[in-house]
């Protein structure tokens, strides 16, 4: 499998959720090796969980005074591509574009403009499991045969638990909107979030209804909406991962544990006094 970027520049534009800002970035192909970065106030920012600042309703990262908001839809579509080497850099603003609260845009624009490099693709074997859990929700990597992920949850007022499953069809998450429910709205806002929120880039949810006219584009759309964050969260561990990521209820929080934690799992793999309360291994 050989290290991906794109044929060429590419931009979006749009208001960032939370910031209420518009922002303009613009994708500019990379040589092999040079990964995923931001470009904003001449600093470059790795698109790597060393540098995530803030995983409050969504993942930030910053570097030398410098943030950036809300990278994991686009960081989704780009490992969802299988993209590696990408220079981000924001011309205006500073939070990623939410466009319609999905992924859509980002896929439907990037999918015909990757191409191969001439170089192997850097890919993490998960050969052992590994799992970070917090009081509510837990994260766990099994051995597989390629790449997979699973989110597992429900939905309030909609239904108890279902899975939803990444198996390598981009289609099948890309779709899936960004959604609060009604109750929550109220507290974001006095916590300066969601400013740039609303019923085109975002689905409000009440107990069992929806308030975007149109509904919901599938069933589980808020699931796989969560499935996207996930993999989006994961590919700022910086090299494609070879296992299958199983989340039950995890948020951005514990994906930024998870990934933090697996680097530690693997490397200390052979460190027989490694623990933690937060992470079990069988
Ligand atoms: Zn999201």
């Amino acid at each position: 499998m050989n290290q991906r970027t794109l044929k060429e520049n590419l931009s979006f534009e749009g208001v960032g959720i939370h910031s209420g800002t518009f922002a303009k970035i613009l994708l500019h192909p990379e040589r092999e090796d040079t990964g995923i970065r931001f470009l904003k106030d001449r600093v470059y920012i790795p698109a790597n969980f060393r540098f995530v600042v803030s995983t409050d309703h969504s993942t930030d990262l910053g570097k030398d005074g410098v943030v950036i908001k809300t990278v994991e839809h686009l960081m989704a579509v780009l490992y969802m591509l299988g993209v590696d080497n990408v220079t981000i850099e924001f011309v205006k603003g500073f939070e990623v574009p939410i466009l319609d609260g999905s992924g859509y845009y980002f896929y439907k624009f990037l999918k015909d403009n990757v191409i191969n490099l001439n170089a192997p693709a850097s890919i993490v074997e998960i050969k052992h499991s590994f799992e970070v859990r917090n009081c509510k929700a837990n994260i766990k990597a099994i051995p597989y045969q390629g790449f997979s992920a699973v989110y597992v949850g429900g939905l309030e007022g909609f239904f108890e638990e279902r899975s939803v499953e990444f198996n390598g069809n981009v289609k099948d998450l890309v779709f899936a909107r960004t959604f609060c429910y009604d109750y929550e709205l109220k507290h974001l806002i006095n916590r300066g979030l969601a400013k740039g929120g609303s019923l085109k880039n975002a689905l409000l949810l009440g107990r069992g209804f929806v308030y975007n006219r149109g509904g919901l584009r599938s069933e589980d759309e808020p699931l796989r909406h969560k499935l996207l964050d996930l993999i989006g969260d994961l590919a700022l561990f910086g090299r494609r991962i070879k296992g299958r990521v199983i989340s039950h209820k995890g948020g951005h929080t514990l994906n930024h544990q998870f990934v933090v934690g697996l680097e530690s799992f693997l490397s200390n793999l052979s460190d027989t006094t490694f623990t933690s309360s937060s992470v079990s291994t069988p």
